[in-house]
């Protein structure tokens, strides 16, 4: 059975880096991180062993004078609260995430009405959204109807939408959806701003074209992971058939019964080591 890595996988720059700071803390008993530092189990077990605390989400108070901010960033008004309880805050937000969150202030500086597409429950568009008086997010296709309702479009007959995307959502995906926007909103002006982050692209594109080489597709990351779960889509979308593990455990040996080529990719916040573990173990069944 031969096995194919994808091109591009795995962890990308703004979580090593996130990991990275959290691990040089002098003093980590005396840190916690707001929410998962990364969306991956086995580096929030590193983590939790090397002394750090993790809180549920950056809006729990915790009991330690130092607080981490994650990859995926808080909202302007979250980290003035965190600066008031006089924690010390580090931020570990990824630059892709903060040129997001600029992206959007520009947008409605200029006096767009704001619309991000992505995950309305995930901690970065919780970010993203948290200092906007109105904002619509988009999930799914439906969720285009509900625009209307939402802002002038119909009232005024005019609109300006400033529209910009999770970091971790598939381009394709983003480019549909702005063009349903413009199909329902005809009389709205449209602003499109990409903030899909290069890793994302790369990662997608990636798995995207070995997808379609082979017959199963491996993709590994955690099951809370956006970008993981985002890689699975697209390459299920290509026809392959995939199957989503955290780790090499998950794997079953009749998923690779008479297959002859199986691909694999893996999510921003995928350690290596995992991946080399994953591809052992399919080795192994083969
Ligand atoms: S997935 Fe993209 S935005 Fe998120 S941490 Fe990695 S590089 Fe930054």
């Amino acid at each position: 059975m031969k096995i194919t890595l994808a091109q591009s996988l795995g962890m990308c720059f703004g979580v090593r880096d996130a990991i990275d700071l959290a691990l040089m803390e002098p003093e980590p008993e005396s840190v916690t991180i707001l929410g998962q530092l990364v969306h991956n189990p086995r580096i929030l077990r590193r983590l939790e062993e090397a002394g750090l605390r993790i809180a549920e989400s950056p809006e729990v108070p915790v009991d330690t004078g130092r607080v981490i901010i994650t990859a995926h960033g808080v909202s302007k008004t979250i980290r003035g609260r965190l600066e008031e309880r006089g924690y010390q805050v580090q931020d570990a937000t990824c630059p892709l995430v903060n040129r997001a969150h600029r992206a959007l202030a520009s947008l409605v500086a200029a006096g767009y009405f704001p619309v991000v597409i992505g995950q309305a429950d995930h901690v970065e568009v919780r970010g993203l959204v948290g200092d906007l008086a109105e904002c619509v997010v988009l999930e799914r296709p439906d969720d285009v109807a509900r625009l209307r309702a939402h802002t002038d479009v119909g009232r005024n007959g005019h609109a300006r939408l400033g529209v910009v995307a999770q970091t971790t959502q598939p381009l394709d995906l983003v480019r549909e959806r702005v063009e349903q926007i413009r199909a329902a909103l005809p009389e709205a002006e449209i602003r499109f701003v990409d903030t899909v982050c290069r890793p994302t692209k790369e990662r997608q594109q990636a798995a995207r074209e070995l997808a379609r080489q082979v017959q199963v597709m491996v993709v590994i990351g955690g099951r809370n992971s956006n970008n993981t779960r985002q890689l699975a889509r697209t390459c299920a979308r290509e026809g392959a058939t995939v199957y989503h593990v955290e780790g090499a455990a998950d794997l079953q040996q009749e998923w690779f019964a008479g297959v002859e080529h199986v691909g694999i990719t893996a999510g921003t916040s995928t350690p290596d080591e995992v991946i080399q573990e994953v591809c052992a173990e399919i080795e192994r069944l083969g």
